[in-house]
């Protein structure tokens, strides 16, 4: 068990960094520590922390990925890091899953503060939303999987990537608000069904319980194929 929280940490190397607002360069971070160093490599997997001793340590990560890919990697590897060398945890007593969790925990807090991506979304207008959501990982430097899941997990916005293939229409991705659950996705589909013709939508959907704002725009339009873009948010939390 490691008894320390990950957002905790996290939040305490950001204004270590005098890091206050996105994009998190964990780069930054990693420069706190004169004989810590970011080495990029042609390697099989994402990257790895090696440990060098009282020399210090390499994160190495795969030059291969994407900037916002490579970025999660060196604040996962620099979790590893943190842990050892600064919390002093024996982590070689730690189960391998749990400290693995830890560490990917670490990483979403240090790129994706939860109340930075509240703020960053809260905006006047649903459609306004809907631009900060298509554009967040930008803002981020994550990836937009990243930036998206971790959107649902915090935010009461829910999002939605919807692909029309010919008479088909299905839910390709999806990342529902975990702190405003939205209404069933078989009755979302029945609103949005009829809005898939127009490139750009609003809709307003009432439940028993709660008024929520929907929109979707096209995003990819190849012929018999379009995607969309949907966002989800409770009326009541855009006030
Ligand atoms: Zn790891």
């Amino acid at each position: 068990m490691i008894p320390l929280a990950p957002a905790s940490i996290a939040n305490k190397f950001l204004q270590e960094a005098s890091l206050w607002k996105p994009p998190v360069d964990p780069r930054r971070i990693c420069a706190l520590w004169p004989t810590l160093s970011v080495v990029t490599e042609s390697l099989d997997k994402s990257g790895y922390l090696l440990d060098l001793g009282h020399l210090g340590g390499e994160i190495i990560i795969r030059a291969e990925d994407p900037f916002g890919r490579q970025n999660f990697t060196i604040a996962h590897e620099l979790a590893h890091w943190i842990l050892d060398r600064e919390e002093k945890v024996d982590t070689k007593k730690v189960p391998r899953t749990e400290l693995e969790q830890w560490c990917d925990a670490f990483a979403k807090e240090l790129l994706l503060p939860g109340n930075w991506i509240r703020d960053y979304l809260r905006a006047g207008s649903v459609k306004e939303l809907w631009y900060r959501v298509r554009k967040g990982h930008r803002h981020f430097n994550v990836s937009r999987e990243a930036f998206r899941r971790r959107t649902g997990e915090i935010s009461n916005t829910s999002i939605l990537e919807v692909d029309r293939n010919n008479g088909t229409v299905e839910f390709s991705k999806q990342y529902l608000s975990r702190k405003s659950p939205p209404p069933k996705l078989r009755d979302i589909f029945r609103v949005i069904i009829g809005q898939l013709d127009s490139n750009s939508f609003v809709y307003v959907y009432t439940d028993s319980l709660n008024t929520y704002e929907l929109m979707g725009r096209v995003v990819r339009n190849d012929g018999n194929k379009r995607s969309f873009l949907i966002c989800l948010v409770p009326s009541s939390s855009l006030d």
